[in-house]
C-alpha cells in the first residue's frame, strides 16, 4: 500500500521573506498541506487506488479522493515553483516561448497576473504547456491541469490560506510579490 509523506521543502521556512513569512510556511505547508497528505493516505484505505502513484490519483480519481491528491500535488508543486533567489525575469528557452507567445514578458506576466487575481474564491492560476504551445489558465478549488491532458509549469495558489497572514485581503499585492520568488531554473527544465 502506498503511504504519501509531505515532501521536504526546498528551503528553510524564512527564505522566502518578506513575500512569504514562516508563519504562512508554518500553516500552509506544515497544516494544510500536511492535511492533504494524511486525509488522501486515509482516503485510499480499501480502494483501487491503494498502490497508485499520485500522477494516477490526480488523473483518474474523483470526488474527495481527486480533491486530496490534487492538493498534494498542487503544494508540493507550488513549493517547488517559488525559491529565495529573487530571479525577477526567465532566462533560456521558457524566455524565448513567452517571448514568441505573448509577445514580451511583460505582457505575460499581466496576463498570468490577470488570471490569479480574477479567480473567483479558492484555486490556482497556472502556466501550462498544451503541445508545444504555453496557455494561462485558472483551476477552481483542488484543480490540476493535469487532468486536461497539460503540463504544469508554473503555478500560484490564491485560496486566502497562502497570503492572508501576510497579506491579509490584498490578494493583488501577494501576486505582485509572487513574481521576486518564481523558480525560472525550474520552469526552464520542465519546459524543455
Ligand atoms: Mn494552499
Amino acid at each position: 500500500m502506498t503511504t504519501f509523506k509531505l515532501p521536504e521543502l526546498p528551503y528553510a521556512n524564512n527564505a522566502l521573506e518578506p513575500v512569504i513569512s514562516s508563519r504562512t510556511i508554518e500553516f500552509h505547508y506544515g497544516k494544510h498541506h500536511q492535511t492533504y497528505v494524511n486525509n488522501l493516505n486515509n482516503l485510499i484505505i480499501g480502494t483501487s487506488f491503494e498502490n497508485a502513484t499520485l500522477d494516477e490519483l490526480v488523473t483518474k480519481a474523483e470526488g474527495g479522493m481527486y480533491n486530496n491528491a490534487a492538493q498534494v500535488w498542487n503544494h508540493t508543486f507550488y513549493w517547488e515553483s517559488l525559491c529565495p533567489q529573487h530571479k525577477t525575469q526567465p532566462s533560456g528557452a521558457i524566455l524565448q516561448a513567452i517571448n514568441e507567445q505573448f509577445g514580451s514578458f511583460d505582457t505575460f506576466k499581466e496576463k498570468f497576473s490577470a488570471a490569479a487575481a480574477t479567480l473567483f474564491g479558492s484555486g490556482w492560476a497556472w502556466l501550462v504547456k498544451n503541445g508545444t504551445k504555453l496557455e494561462i489558465i485558472q483551476e477552481s478549488n483542488a484543480g490540476n491541469p493535469m487532468r486536461k491532458g497539460f503540463k504544469p509549469l508554473l503555478t500560484i495558489d490564491v485560496w486566502e490560506h497562502a497570503y492572508y497572514l501576510d497579506f491579509q485581503n490584498r490578494r493583488p499585492d501577494y501576486i505582485k510579490d509572487f513574481w521576486t520568488i518564481v523558480n525560472w531554473d525550474m520552469v526552464n527544465k520542465r519546459f524543455v
